[in-house]
């Protein structure tokens, strides 16, 4: 076999091997290509939002980006700008979602000890109630 079909086989074995252990099975990644249905809240390009299945307040919802990166620490410095994006959009929909005045909690999970149950970046916002110190 020639090494450019050697080095295109790796290549596509490796990229499938990697897309099989984290975008395909990913619940997050599988709601943005709308194969499992979510009450969405807010979506552009980049960012998708929406009703957390399991509301922990009277207003919770995700915001994640489209992009799969597992948690915040795999975030490469190249992600700083989508980081802040990140944060500027759930900060602008928790205020047009009713949380202005009062505030909200903007939560990020990361990994085991994070409390982290789905591998995909996504800040939590919460509202509508009055949040504890310190979280469990
Ligand atoms: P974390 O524990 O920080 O990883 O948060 C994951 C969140 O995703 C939890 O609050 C879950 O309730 C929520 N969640 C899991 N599956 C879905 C789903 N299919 N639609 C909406 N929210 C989900
Ligand atoms: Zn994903």
């Amino acid at each position: 076999m020639p090494s450019l079909a050697k080095y295109y086989k790796l290549l596509t074995t490796n990229y499938l091997l990697w897309y099989t252990k984290t975008m395909s099975d990913c619940i997050f990644c599988r709601i943005i290509k709308g194969e499992i249905p979510a009450k969405k809240v807010y979506e552009d390009d980049d960012f998708l939002a929406f009703d957390d299945i399991n509301p922990q307040a009277p207003l919770h919802f995700l915001v994640i980006p489209k992009k799969h990166i597992p948690n915040i620490m795999e975030a490469e410095a190249g992600d700083t700008g989508l980081l802040g994006q990140l944060l500027f959009k759930a900060q602008e929909l928790a205020q047009s979602n009713g949380c202005a005045e009062k505030g909200a909690r903007f939560i990020i999970n990361c990994k085991s000890n994070g409390g982290q149950t789905v591998d995909h970046l996504h800040c939590h916002v919460l509202g509508g109630r009055f949040m504890t110190w310190p979280p469990g």
